[in-house]
């Protein structure tokens, strides 16, 4: 037997493995775990090289896998003013005067996770100019589709005057002509982030390719130091896989930088972001990427792209109109042969597919295309993926089912579960409608693998966060009672993440021969309530066998 690098013992495991559910001690070895049973037969395969770690009853799990995130975009957003749970014009005018005089030199004022309805409305120009009338500002909404600039933002940003964009964006213009403020979707808020500098973040997400122009060496370092920001955020919450679900060549650049420096903590998965406007011909961006990046550290091997936006502006894309808006039902980003031509051939090419798919339209339209993809190519284990899924008509689940797809859901994001308020959302959506909306165990039972995810910095990334909306999140009225299990809810966070990465014979179990990936929770998880779990701390995480977070004095 190989000497252990590490052994943990005394602890609660839950291996997430159906062959052995539980023990008390695990041991690793060059990244790998090389056994788990009793104390005393682990304590066996320590020597004096061997670090003995004493988990003191505390609860160890396969680390976690977030399955849908923005890592580099919630990176350079830490330092940014956050806005969530922010109400009413004073306490938005406070905040962001705080701000703007603590931080006298940044070309724009950036707030994140501003409200749809802060000031009982949607914000103007005119209520931000009322505030910070001589300082460019931008707020952003939390879920990031929508931001709200003030007069001299979108003046330096020349974009006050409008502007015609791609399909679904939208420089929202008033009957005076200018401007109101309010810019939807990426390409309206662009010129704003670029302003601020935050253009080279934001490409992956607005365009899929590289910033233009190529950032310099002093720039590239600086990013670099903004992605280890967001990997060391990471790795305090436990997360030792992240699929990233926006992406470019340049992200995979930094990270692969930072790899070579040691400093890569987390194995990253990153997409090509089929962004409007893209064309059949840039996939090979994307099979360029899962060629280049193909280990189990930073691997690509998916397209991303959009098919709708969200309820609270809209834009998700509806099968019936919106109760509160007659004939609208949200305008598809991509028409049914558009999208089903870029299926087929992203399938064709051996990728795999992750679509943004908020309304039950949107859902819809997405299996078509994964269908058309399957008739044409023949049925593969492609795992293709819809993200979000908040509303579904019911006959669809059963397709998700036969076509492979994993569900990537947010538990954060029902409205009413933890940081987002049941209103506009729900009210948007209908109540004869509650009963589809926010589903996981009605997807769970009918077979369809869930991967749980934050969509950071849309939300929390915090998994135990997610673990307590999960299991706390509303029975809408007239619904199903939608909660899992804790078990089950840890599943949809690693060997749920695992499946929907095609990696469940390498992670999100703890069992012989897996990748050395897990956590030393706070406490004891099945012993916990909910506001316990939401709380808990991460005392340490181990990702490849490396030690990659401590909590001071834990051990
Ligand atoms: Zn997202």
């Amino acid at each position: 037997m190989t000497r252990s690098d590490t052994v943990i013992v005394n602890a609660r495991v839950l291996a997430m493995d159906p062959d052995r559910t539980r023990a008390s001690a695990i041991a690793l070895a060059a990244g790998k775990v090389t056994a788990i049973g009793e104390d005393a037969e682990i304590m066996a395969l320590a020597d004096t090289g061997t670090r003995v770690i004493n988990a003191q009853g505390r609860t160890v799990l396969p680390g976690f896998i977030e399955s849908h995130l923005h890592l580099f975009v919630g990176a350079g957003e830490l330092d940014h003013l956050q806005l969530l749970g922010v109400v009413g014009f004073d306490a938005l005018s406070q905040a962001l005067r705080d701000y703007a005089t603590s931080h006298p030199d940044l070309p724009v004022i950036l707030g994140q996770g501003c409200d749809y309805d802060v000031v009982g409305r949607s914000l103007t120009r005119q209520d931000l100019d009322a505030i910070l009338p001589d300082r460019p500002v931008c707020v952003l909404a939390a879920d990031h589709h929508t931001a709200w600039a003030n007069t001299l933002a979108l003046e330096r940003a020349g974009i006050l005057e409008g502007r015609s964009l791609g399909r679904g964006n939208e420089i929202v213009m008033g009957n005076d002509g200018l401007a109101t403020g309010e810019l939807r979707e990426f390409q309206a808020k662009a010129p704003v982030l670029a302003l601020a500098g935050a253009h080279r973040i934001m490409a992956g997400l607005a365009t899929g390719k590289d910033p233009d122009p190529y950032p310099s060496d002093e720039e590239f370092a600086a990013d670099c130091e903004i992605m280890a920001k967001g990997l060391a955020h990471c790795a305090r919450l436990g997360l030792t896989s992240l699929i990233n679900m926006d992406g470019n060549p340049y992200t995979l650049r930094i990270l692969d930088r930072l790899r070579r420096d040691g400093r890569l903590t987390a194995r990253v998965k990153v997409p090509f972001h089929y962004a409007s406007g893209s064309t059949l011909a840039d996939l090979e961006i994307a099979s360029e990427m899962a060629q280049q990046y193909n280990d189990d550290w930073l691997s690509s091997g998916f397209v991303k792209l959009f098919m709708d936006g969200v309820i609270d502006s809209g834009t998700a894309v509806m099968i019936n109109d919106y109760p509160d808006q007659p004939g609208w039902r949200g305008e598809p980003l991509w028409s049914k042969s558009e999208f089903a031509a870029i299926a087929t051939e992203a399938d064709r090419c051996g990728l795999q597919i992750a679509v943004h798919a908020i309304g039950d339209g949107a859902v819809r339209r997405v299996l078509d295309g994964y269908e058309s993809a399957r008739q044409v190519n023949g049925p593969r284990d492609s795992r293709h993926r819809i993200e979000h899924i908040e509303l579904i008509d019911q006959g669809d689940i059963a397709r998700l089912k036969d076509l492979g797809v994993v569900a990537s859901i947010q538990p954060i994001h029902a409205p009413g579960a933890s940081d987002f308020p049941l209103q506009p959302t729900m009210n948007k959506i209908g109540q004869h409608r509650w009963g589809d909306a926010y589903l996981h165990k009605s997807l769970a039972e009918a077979g369809v693998p869930l991967a749980f995810a934050s969509d950071w910095p849309v939300a929390d990334l915090n998994p135990l966060r997610g673990i307590q909306s999960a299991l706390q999140r509303p029975v809408y009225e007239g619904a199903s009672d939608e909660r899992l299990s804790l078990h089950d809810i840890l599943a949809a966070y690693t060997t749920g993440g695992a499946i929907a990465t095609h990696s469940e014979t390498r992670k999100g179990q703890l069992r012989p021969g897996y990748l050395a990936d897990l956590v030393i929770l706070g406490g004891d998880i099945e012993a916990a309530t909910p506001e316990e779990i939401g709380t808990m701390q991460v005392e340490m995480t181990i990702c490849g066998g490396q030690i990659v977070w401590e909590k001071e004095s834990a051990f």
